[in-house]
């Protein structure tokens, strides 16, 4: 089985949404045939829509598999489930966002699964976090990623949190 390098987006705007965060990147580098290479520090942004929401916290992951793109989307769906049990018990919704972001220079437009993340380039608690790790990617396309980070909103500051 190959193995794969699988960018991961992380997101959560629960009451704790630092240790949800923190415990979803131990959690990704446990998943089958996997595991995490990177994750960048934890970033503030403020809610995509309704405004009348908690900030979220977003981070992104670099992980090394031997699963294929359905089956590690698979594993996120899972991740993310565990996680909802418990907030479907005390909490809102939106405890555990996972996107897959990238997978190697994959171009997927499956029902399930579209690789790129369709939102990836648009979103600048996705694009800071990733230039963390990877200042010199590039996206399937061909496209560096570094210049798209000065065509996103500026009034959007993603603060890192102190300590993460
Ligand atoms: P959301 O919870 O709003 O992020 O949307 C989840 C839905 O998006 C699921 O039904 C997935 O099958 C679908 N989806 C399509 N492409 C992706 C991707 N790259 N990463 C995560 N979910 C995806």
């Amino acid at each position: 089985m190959t193995l794969h390098r699988a960018w991961v987006g992380l997101g959560s705007n629960l009451d704790d949404p630092r240790r949800h965060i923190e415990r979803a990147l131990e959690e990704l580098d446990r998943l089958p045939l996997t595991r995490r290479l990177m994750a960048s520090r934890l970033h503030v942004s403020r809610p995509v829509g309704p405004q009348d929401q908690p900030d979220f916290i977003n981070a992104v992951a670099l992980l090394e598999t031997r699963l294929s793109p359905l089956a590690l989307l698979d594993q996120l769906q899972a991740l993310e489930q565990a996680h909802r049990r418990v907030r479907a018990r005390r909490w809102g919704p939106r405890t555990l966002d996972l996107d897959l972001l990238l997978f190697d220079d994959s171009v997927l437009a499956l029902p399930r699964l579209r690789v790129p993340h369709p939102e990836l380039t648009h979103r600048t608690f996705v694009v800071l976090p990733l230039l963390e790790l990877a200042p010199d990617l590039v996206l399937p396309d061909g496209r560096p990623l570094a210049p798209l980070a000065s065509r996103l909103p500026s009034d959007d500051p993603t603060p890192v949190l102190p300590g993460a």
